[in-house]
């Protein structure tokens, strides 16, 4: 993973030098004397991570990470300030404008190198999303950039770990002011809770009373429930060693005591509006992966999907020696529904169609929209004459009750016709068993329609 590192600085000597030591750790570096520069390059998106000096002429580094932070182009790159002010009224500019961290002049080796490569990890899993997120924008979803950068970051839900009662006390006052604060003062039971309480960011103490703070973290990272949420860590100045370790196993951010309550604030702030970004992201990416298998008007599979997941099933069955039963169903006389009562009735019967079909089988057979009015079944660990059972249940359900058209106002009759066949040896192709299926199917349309033809191999 070779992430491009921008570093923006007006003094040549400072570029120089950290172009140096990112370098000699493998990172790729570009360069930038102001800002402006800085922020084309950024919007051609040719960087990972931006190393922002504060001071600069023209266009200081608070406004240059502000004009960033409020592009949507551009919020999602993670910006270091780099800065000789340190005092904390400096760190809340900043904050305010929307770093997300700070290196202080001299900047020590170790930390710079701990601090870019955790920013990232983060970037790398964030473009993944985007660029998977991108399918939905296509198909007319929308991507959440927009409300990313409106968001204020405020009214989350935050638990914090700490077995000190001044200190939680303390912190949870501040951060009430803005979210909801749960304590967890007992570590042992914090992951439990973290992972029930679907929070938006865990505060977690590295200086607990006989237990290690890291070890909740890396627990908490390597949970299903916990993964995603962001770790901000607290840690009393003498342990700051420590907290280098964090940020290598996944922490995400860190405060040294004693607490400024200001920079807590911008700080959760912070990790809680990255969070719920990656969140939209991440859903956006789960939509379209539905939408990407799932047929619209019926809502069953569609064919795509049935064919990469029947090779899989197929494969599973031979496997385990198992029987796999697959069946075509196919409208009769669909066409003339249409012709009769118009396209949106012949749209009913198909969804009424699928309700039923979804009524008849069990949550592990696969049911898909094959094509028009043309539908596949397919039964894991189904042999052939149970299959001809369930065949024949669903031919019935559907020649049995009319189905409602016109809002309701009229019913008409529907049948199906139904081929259906078994996977016969190891390793069959699959296209040969639809094949098969679809022969049966034609003898079912050939004999009279409204019924079940069976085909073994
Ligand atoms: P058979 O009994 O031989 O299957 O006759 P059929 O009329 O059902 O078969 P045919 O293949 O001739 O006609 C299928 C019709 O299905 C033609 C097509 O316009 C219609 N159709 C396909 N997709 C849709 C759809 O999404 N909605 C509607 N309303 N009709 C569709
Ligand atoms: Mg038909
Ligand atoms: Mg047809």
């Amino acid at each position: 993973m070779s992430a491009r590192i921008l570093v923006v600085d007006d003094v040549p000597a400072n570029v120089k030098l950290l172009e140096a030591r990112l370098s000699a750790e493998y990172f790729d570096v570009m360069t930038a004397s102001n800002g402006t520069e800085a922020l084309a390059i950024s919007r051609r998106a040719e960087c990972d991570i931006i190393l922002l000096d504060v001071m600069m002429p023209d266009m200081d580094g608070f406004e240059v990470c502000r004009r960033l932070k409020t592009d949507p182009a551009t919020h999602h790159i993670p910006v270091v300030m780099v800065t000789a002010l340190d005092s904390p009224a400096d760190r809340n500019r900043g904050l305010e404008a929307g770093a997300d961290d700070f290196l202080t002049k001299p900047v020590s080796d170790v930390v710079l190198i701990a601090r870019v490569r955790s920013l990232t990890r983060l970037k790398m899993m964030t473009d993944e999303l985007r660029m998977r997120a991108i399918t939905s924008l296509e198909i007319g979803m929308q991507t959440p950039e927009r409300s990313a950068v409106a968001d204020t970051g405020k009214g989350g839900r935050i638990l914090l770990v700490d077995d000190r009662e001044s200190s939680y006390e303390r912190l949870a006052t501040i951060l009430a002011a803005e979210h909801t604060i749960d304590v967890e003062p007992n570590p042992t039971e914090a992951l439990f809770h973290a992972a029930e309480g679907n929070y938006d960011l865990l505060i977690v103490s590295l200086d607990l009373n006989n237990f290690d703070g890291l070890r909740l973290c890396s627990q908490a990272r390597s949970l299903e429930r916990t993964r995603h949420v962001p770790i901000l860590a607290i840690a009393d100045p003498e342990n700051s060693t420590r907290l280098l370790r964090g940020l290598e196993i996944g922490v995400n951010d860190y405060l040294l005591r004693p607490i400024d309550k200001t920079e807590l604030l911008a700080r959760a702030r912070t990790q809680i509006r990255r969070r719920r970004y990656t969140d939209h992201l991440r859903d956006n990416v789960q939509n379209s992966i539905e939408m990407a298998i799932t047929d619209a008007l019926t809502g069953l599979h569609n064919r795509r999907y049935m064919e990469s997941h029947l090779a899989t099933l197929a494969e599973q069955a031979s496997i385990r020696g198992k029987p796999l039963a697959l069946m075509i169903l196919d409208i009769d006389y669909f066409k003339s529904i249409n012709d009769n009562y118009g396209h949106d009735a012949g749209d009913d019967v198909l969804r009424e169609f699928a309700v039923r079909v979804r009524k008849s089988i069990r949550g592990i057979d696969l049911a898909c929209r094959y094509g028009g009015e043309e539908f596949v079944i397919v039964m894991p660990e189904t042999d052939l004459h149970v299959a001809g059972m369930v065949a024949e249940r669903l031919r019935r359900s559907i020649a049995g009750e009319p189905f409602a058209i016109h809002k309701g106002t009229k019913r008409i009759e529907v049948t199906i016709s139904i081929g259906l066949t078994t996977l016969e040896r190891k390793g069959e192709a699959v296209a040969d068993v639809l094949k098969r299926a679809d022969t049966a199917l034609y003898r079912a349309k050939h004999d009279g329609r409204n019924r079940v033809v069976s085909q073994a191999a």
